[in-house]
C-alpha cells in the first residue's frame, strides 16, 4: 500500500558520519570496526557532532546575554556532560539525580535551572544546598512547598514559573506541552495571580518568567506567539511592581529525522531579539533550554541483524536492539533513518526492522528499503538524543554499550551491561 521509504542519501549526522570508500564512519573511525570491537547493539556519538551542535547555539548568540542550559534529560552520559560543561554550558535538570550528574561533571550551580512538575522536598533541598540558579516551578503547591523547604533551610529559592502559553507547537501529542490540556506549567491566565502569590511568600524570590513548548519544532512561529504572550506578562508583573530578570525559552528546536529543514539556532534568536528590541525589553537576560538539537544527530545506534523472514504479508529483519534499547518508535510513531554500514549493491527488499522483545510494537523502522543479508551491521540514525537516556531492562536485556568517537579515537563512555547488573538488588524469599 504505502511505498517504502528509503533514507536521504546523506547520512542525517553529516559530516560527522559519512560513507568513506563504501564503508559507514563515524569521523575517521568505521562502524563496522566498533561494533567488531564492541558488540551491538552499541550506541556510538561523535565528539565534533556535540561541539558543532553547541556551536551553531554560540555562533546565533554572538554578544548577546543568553544562558544555554543543555535539556540533559536527551542525554545524560557523564562524557556528553562533562563535553558541554567544558564548552561552557549550563545545565537544564529534572531531578535529584540529574543534580547529581552534573555536580559530578564539575558544573557551575549558577549556571543550573531546575525544572519538573513534580520535584520533591529532597530534591528542592539537594538544589538549595547546590545554590542552582533558578527553578522553574509549574504549580502553586510546588511553590509552597519549595517556600517551605527554603526557609527552613534558611536560604531563599530564585523561582521563575513555568507558564503554559497554550499554543500549538504542532508535534507529537507526546511531546507537546504548551497546550491547556497538558500537565505541564501555570495557565497563562492565572500567572498573574500566582506571581503575585510567589512575591509575598517566604524564601522565594521570583527572578524569571519560563516557558517550553514541546519538542522537535521545526517553525518558528510557536516560538513566537508564546514569546508574545510572556512579554503581555512580564509588561503586566511590572506594571504591578514584579520585575523579571530572565526570560527562559525552553528547549525544543528540532532536527533533521528524514527530510525536515529543523529551525536554526540562529533564525530563532534573531526573530526573539527583533521581538524583544520592538517592546524595548531588549535588556532581559535569555535562556535556552536545548536537548535534541544539542545531541540527536550526534549519536547512533549499531545493531546486527540475526536472521531475515520473510513472512506472507512482510519481511522482517531481525536484529539485536530492541525497543528496550530505543523506544522513540513504540512511544512516537517515530522515524528513524536505516542505513547498513557496508551497503550491498544489487536489489532492494521493503523490510520491517524490528527485535527480539516479545512484543508486536518492537519495532525500530517499517517499511524500508534494504539489500541486507544476516550478520550485516545497520545503523539507526539520529538516536544521540532521548536513545540511551529511556532504554530499559525489558526482557531482561542488558542495556547497551555507549562510546564516544573523536577523530581517529574512540573511548567507551559506559560499558555494556551484564545480566549479573540486572539481578543486583533483588533476593528470593528465605
Ligand atoms: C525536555 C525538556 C527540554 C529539552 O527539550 P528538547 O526538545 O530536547 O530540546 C527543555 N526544557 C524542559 C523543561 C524539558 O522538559
Amino acid at each position: 500500500m504505502n511505498a517504502s521509504i528509503s533514507a536521504p542519501a546523506q547520512p542525517a549526522g553529516y559530516p560527522h558520519f559519512h560513507y568513506r570508500d563504501g564503508a559507514l564512519c563515524a569521523e575517521d573511525v568505521p562502524l563496522q570496526l566498533l561494533a567488531d570491537r564492541l558488540g551491538t547493539p552499541l550506541y556510538v556519538y561523535s565528539r565534533a557532532a556535540l561541539r558543532a551542535a553547541w556551536e551553531s547555539y554560540r555562533d546565533a548568540i554572538g554578544d548577546r546575554d543568553v544562558l544555554v542550559c543543555y535539556g540533559m534529560k536527551a542525554n545524560s552520559n557523564l562524557a556528553v556532560l562533562k563535553e558541554f560543561a567544558r564548552l561552557g554550558a549550563g545545565f537544564d535538570i529534572v531531578s535529584g539525580g540529574e543534580l547529581q550528574r552534573v555536580l559530578a561533571v564539575g558544573a557551575d550551580p549558577a549556571r543550573i535551572v531546575f525544572s519538573g512538575v513534580g520535584k520533591q522536598a529532597w530534591e528542592m533541598r539537594k538544589a538549595l544546598e547546590t545554590d542552582v540558579k533558578c527553578f522553574n516551578v509549574e504549580s502553586e503547591a510546588e511553590l509552597n512547598l519549595l517556600s517551605d523547604v527554603a526557609t527552613s533551610m534558611g536560604r531563599t529559592a530564585r523561582v521563575s514559573l513555568r507558564v503554559n502559553p497554550d499554543v500549538d507547537a504542532g508535534t507529537h501529542p507526546y511531546i507537546s506541552t504548551g497546550l491547556k490540556e497538558n500537565k505541564f506549567g501555570v495557565a497563562i491566565a492565572d500567572a498573574p495571580r500566582v506571581y503575585q502569590a510567589a512575591a509575598s511568600l517566604p524564601g522565594i524570590a521570583v527572578t524569571g518568567v519560563d516557558c517550553h513548548i514541546g519538542s522537535q519544532i521545526t517553525d518558528v512561529s510557536p516560538y513566537l506567539d508564546a514569546l508574545d504572550k510572556l512579554l503581555d506578562l512580564i509588561d503586566g508583573l511590572a506594571a504591578a511592581g514584579i520585575h523579571i530578570e530572565h526570560l527562559d525559552l525552553g528547549g525544543g528546536l528540532g532536527i533533521r529525522y528524514t527530510d525536515e529543514t529543523p529551525l536554526r539556532p540562529a533564525a530563532l534568536l534573531d526573530q526573539v531579539y527583533a521581538r524583544l528590541d520592538a517592546r524595548g525589553l531588549s535588556h532581559l537576560k535569555l535562556i535556552m533550554e536545548p536537548g535534541r538539537s544539542l545531541v540527536g544527530n550526534a549519536g547512533v545506534l549499531l545493531t546486527t541483524v540475526q536472521f531475515l523472514k520473510h513472512a506472507e504479508a512482510r519481511n522482517f529483519a531481525i536484529v539485536d536492539a530492541a525497543m528496550n534499547d530505543l523506544i522513540r518508535p513504540t512511544l512516537y510513531d517515530a522515524w528513524h533513518g536505516v542505513l547498513p554500514v557496508h551497503p550491498r549493491g544489487g536489489a532492494t527488499q521493503e523490510y520491517d526492522v524490528v527485535g527480539p522483545v516479545c512484543e508486536s510494537g518492537d519495532w525500530l523502522a517499517k517499511q524500508r528499503a534494504l539489500a541486507v543479508e544476516r550478520g550485516d551491521v545497520l545503523t539507526i540514525e539520529s538516536t544521540g538524543a532521548y536513545g540511551m537516556v529511556m532504554a530499559g531492562n525489558y526482557n531482561t536485556r542488558p542495556r547497551p554499550a555507549e562510546v564516544m568517537v573523536d577523530g581517529a579515537q574512540f573511548h567507551v563512555i559506559r560499558q555494556r551491561e551484564t545480566v549479573e547488573d540486572l539481578m543486583r538488588g533483588e533476593s528470593t524469599l528465605p
